[in-house]
């Protein structure tokens, strides 16, 4: 493209609230026929919630302040559904109807309510929680009032020693599931989710009328993406992929000889983003993500995403 097409382009680009990272961002890129879309945050609101949990309060309270250290969407949901339930005082409110075994589920409500209010002051001075540490796409671990807490994908536990068992007509259809040990015991499932955002069906079916094959990428479990998947009509679905493995899935697409734009807002997304020949990353998300991308979506709408490609094909002169 010519300096004053790649203007007139970024200029349609800003008034759309679409941001090219640099005047040459769009020109290196190919014509895309590939979009890899991530799923949290980028098609569904990333603002999850609590929709039951197995623990008893006591466990519950011990997974919410390992939880307070974390900035993932899981953990925004346990959080607060812990302050609901200091608020609720009833433990029912967020059960499953599995009943929890431990005595301290006999608690009475109110008792349990003023032990988990007290906790959540040592929650807010996080004075309890110590040697924590993050496990890229798989959850949690430190030590809560000396023992060792481990929370995250069922995976995650099992990869570790720990006998993760349960039937899987327990799990809420799309569930993405939090597994919690204490002191390498497994103490039970907690289930939250989130929902597609209000135009990102729009902006699927906008998608393929530009022709484009559709990837959903996830590092969540099959069974979450594909509620998602078959709610937007996408028929190819990665799930289960660890952070490196994102980068990997772009690759490989591309040496099929495809030409890949990839969309997504997490940390977890930055190498694949940077990767992917049109990275575009959503306003919303983390530095890393927009650092690695060509384009930020301001608006995190997912319907931007149709328009920053037309953008890009208008810049490599492809369309008027
Ligand atoms: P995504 O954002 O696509 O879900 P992540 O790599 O951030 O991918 O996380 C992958 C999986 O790891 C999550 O679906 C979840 O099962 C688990 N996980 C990540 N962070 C946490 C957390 N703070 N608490 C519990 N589980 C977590
Ligand atoms: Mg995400």
């Amino acid at each position: 493209a010519t300096p004053t097409a790649l203007a007139v382009s970024s200029g349609r680009g800003s008034q759309l609230g679409i941001l090219v990272s640099g005047p040459e961002a769009l020109e290196s890129t190919r014509s895309i026929d590939t979009v890899v879309l991530d799923k949290t945050g980028t098609l569904t609101t990333g603002v999850m919630s609590l929709t039951g949990t197995e623990l008893s309060s006591a466990d519950f309270d011990v997974l919410a302040r390992l939880e307070s250290r974390s900035e993932h969407p899981i953990a925004r949901a346990i959080v607060d559904a812990a302050t609901e339930f200091v608020g609720m005082g009833s433990a029912g409110a967020v059960s499953t109807g599995a009943a929890p075994t431990e005595p301290s589920s006999m608690e009475s409500a109110e008792e349990s309510a003023r032990t988990a209010s007290a906790r959540s002051v040592e929650t807010a001075t996080g004075s309890s929680v110590t040697d924590f540490e993050n496990i890229a796409g798989g959850g949690l671990r430190a030590t809560v009032d000396g023992a060792e807490v481990l929370a995250g994908r069922p995976d995650l536990l099992r990869e570790r020693g720990i006998a993760v068992d349960y039937p899987t007509d327990s799990i809420p259809r799309g569930a993405t599931i939090v597994a919690l040990a204490i002191d390498g015991q497994f103490r039970g499932l907690s289930f939250v989710s989130d929902e597609a955002k209000p135009t990102a069906k729009a902006a699927i079916d906008e998608l393929h009328s530009l022709g484009l094959s559709i990837v959903l990428l996830t590092g969540d479990n099959a069974q979450a993406a594909e509620v998602v998947a078959e709610a937007l009509g996408i028929t190819e679905v990665r799930a289960d992929v660890r952070p490196e493995g994102k980068v990997s899935v772009v690759s490989e697409l591309q040496g099929q000889g495809r030409a890949v734009a990839m969309v997504g807002d997490g940390v977890n997304d930055a190498a694949a983003l940077a990767g992917a020949d049109l990275g575009i990353a959503m306003g919303s998300g983390t530095d890393a993500a927009m650092a690695a991308s060509d384009v930020t979506m301001v608006k995190s709408d997912p319907q931007q995403i149709p328009q920053a490609i037309r953008l890009s094909r208008r810049t490599l002169g492809l369309i008027k």
